[in-house]
Order: C-alpha cells, then sequence, then structure tokens
C-alpha cells in the first residue's frame, strides 16, 4: 500500500507557487492577492479559512480575511461580494460554506465574478467544465485529480466509483474523472443517498472517491484488492485525548481498506491540504486570466 500523501504533495506546490511570487515580484508585478469571506463563527469553517489564509502568508500571496456576523444579511454579504467583484487589488476571492440557513447560497454563488471565482462554484466556471474550456476547476476535485497526476496512478479506461452526488465534490469529480485528460478516461458510476446495493458496485471498482460526510463507512469488505482510494470526507469525533477534545476521521475505515489498498489518501493530511494547494494554484490562473 502507497500512501497519496497530500500534506507533502501540496507542500511541494506550494513550494512551486512560491517561486513563481518571487519570480512575479522580480518582474514588477504585485503578489496575487486572496480573500476569503466566513460568516459566524462555526469552529470548522474557522479552521479552514485559517488554513487557507496561512497558505497564502506561505507561498507569498496577499491575503484579506472578511469576517462578517452570523446575523450579517444576506443583503449586506452580497454587497460585500460586489465590492471584492470591483476591488482591482482583489485577484481572487472564496466565501466559506456552509451560510446560515437565512442567506441563499445559490445567491451568493452566482453573486461571485467568475473570474474571480477561484473555488470553481460558479455556473459559468461549471459549465465551462462540461465543455473542457478554461475556467477554474472546483477547488476539491482539481486538488484531487493533481494528487493521482503526481503519484502516476493510471486512470484509462478504469472503473471509478464516486460515492456522494455534492455540487462542491462528487457530482464535478464524477465528470472530471470520465473526461480525456491524461487523469480521467475512467469509466465513472456516481452513487448516492439512494443508490441501491453499494458493495455490489463499490467491489466492482479500480479507484473509490468517497464524498458522503460518515465516518467510516467504507469498509473492507466493499472494495476489491488492489483498489485506489481517494477519502475526501472530514468528520470531527468527540475525543479526550486529544488537545482539541476531537478527531478527525474519514469516509474509509482506515486501517483496513488501507491492508487491502495499493494506494489511499489518509485524514487527515490527505485531500483536506490539497484543497488548499488547488486554491492556490486557481489564485495564480486568475492572475494569467486577467
Ligand atoms: P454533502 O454533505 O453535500 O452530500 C453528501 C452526499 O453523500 C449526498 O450527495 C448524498 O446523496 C450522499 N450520501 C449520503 N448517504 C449516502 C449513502 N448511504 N450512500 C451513498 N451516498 C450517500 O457532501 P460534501 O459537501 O461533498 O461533503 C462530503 C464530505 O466531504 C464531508 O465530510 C465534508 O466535510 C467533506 N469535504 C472535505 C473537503 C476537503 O477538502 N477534504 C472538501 C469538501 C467537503
Amino acid at each position: 500500500m502507497i500512501l497519496l500523501d497530500g500534506k507533502k504533495t501540496s507542500n511541494e506546490i506550494k513550494e512551486e507557487i512560491a517561486k513563481k511570487v518571487v519570480e512575479l515580484k522580480s518582474q514588477g508585478k504585485k503578489a496575487p492577492h486572496l480573500a476569503a469571506v466566513i460568516v459566524g463563527e462555526n469552529g470548522a469553517s474557522l479552521t479552514y479559512v485559517n488554513a487557507k489564509v496561512k497558505a497564502c502568508e506561505k507561498v507569498g500571496f496577499d491575503s484579506t480575511l472578511v469576517s462578517l456576523p452570523i446575523d450579517v444579511s444576506e443583503a449586506d454579504l452580497l454587497s460585500k461580494i460586489d465590492e471584492l467583484n470591483n476591488d482591482d487589488n482583489i485577484d481572487g476571492f472564496i466565501v466559506q460554506l456552509p451560510l446560515p440557513d437565512h442567506i441563499d447560497e445559490h445567491k451568493v454563488t452566482l453573486a461571485v465574478n467568475p473570474m474571480k471565482d477561484v473555488d470553481g462554484f460558479h455556473p459559468e466556471n461549471l459549465g465551462r467544465m462540461m465543455l473542457g474550456l478554461p475556467c477554474f476547476l472546483p477547488a476539491t476535485p482539481a486538488g484531487i485529480l493533481e494528487l493521482l497526476d503526481r503519484y502516476d496512478i493510471e486512470t484509462s479506461g478504469k472503473s471509478c466509483v464516486v460515492i456522494g452526488r455534492s455540487h462542491i465534490v462528487g457530482s464535478p469529480m464524477s465528470v472530471l474523472m470520465a473526461r480525456n485528460t491524461k487523469v480521467g478516461n475512467c469509466t465513472v458510476t456516481l452513487t448516492h443517498s439512494r443508490t441501491q446495493n453499494l458493495e455490489q458496485i463499490t467491489r466492482e471498482a479500480d479507484i473509490i472517491i468517497v464524498a458522503l460526510g460518515k465516518a467510516e463507512f467504507l469498509t473492507a469488505d466493499m472494495v476489491k484488492e488492489g483498489v485506489v482510494i481517494v477519502d475526501v470526507g472530514i468528520t470531527r469525533v468527540a475525543d479526550d485525548s486529544k488537545k482539541s477534545g476531537f478527531k478527525l476521521l474519514g469516509d474509509v475505515k482506515f486501517e483496513e481498506v488501507a491492508a487491502k489498498s495499493s494506494y489511499i489518501t489518509p485524514v487527515p493530511g490527505g485531500v483536506g491540504p490539497m484543497t488548499i494547494a488547488s486554491l492556490m494554484l486557481n489564485t495564480l490562473q486568475a492572475i494569467d486570466m486577467k
């Protein structure tokens, strides 16, 4: 079994990006600038946003964190987005999800200028992705492609099962794994909460990408020998032995599934850091697209 080490790979990518930033600056250009908007103080969201801001600092990007109160009105959030859309100093920005119930997530996604949509959630970017046109790919699926690519995993002609059909992970992932590209050319099955006989489907899979958000859902009896496993799930589970009071679990029962896998991502240290790396890569791309 080989560990698909997202932490190590993302650090390598960050070093490459840092060199490009030095190059840009030496040409008299400004450093890329990423902004992140967070509404409220949800613990997990704060952790993710802080990790993104820290990553920006590490590669030499400028970063701005916009913290809005949990009761911010939808109109005020949309006007903040408008401000970021029109701020020439900001190259790309993200709005950390989930948002509180009184805010319509779709309205927010549509309000972001597609040219600054480095999370790749805007319909224009998703549509361009479907057509294979230049665009910002959604950060998590893009990070997974990058990880598979850097580990030289053969995907062409393989059977790939994606578990979970969210707009930000499962659905775009299924499209990307079927594209006629280096990492792609899979025969893809997209499964979800209404799928019947899931274990029969997963047992046939060469590659399984798991993104449903249920801790340790995928067990060894559901996979075949030699399978490649990508675990997107992150669930916080109470753990008194940790200083934070919790540990993170993926959607895969790691030890037993790892024993049957050829490659597998850990949680933490797998897909999470790769999501941040692709956000950085998208922000760099935003400069080129200007
Ligand atoms: P979501 O919560 O929006 O959707 C879950 C999906 O799982 C749904 O499409 C549902 O149909 C499917 N599902 C639920 N039960 C199922 C079952 N029994 N069998 C098959 N499918 C089932 O999903 P999301 O936003 O993609 O998040 C999934 C997980 O990935 C969460 O744990 C989230 O925290 C994590 N996540 C991690 C990263 C990262 O960077 N590592 C990024 C995004 C999301």
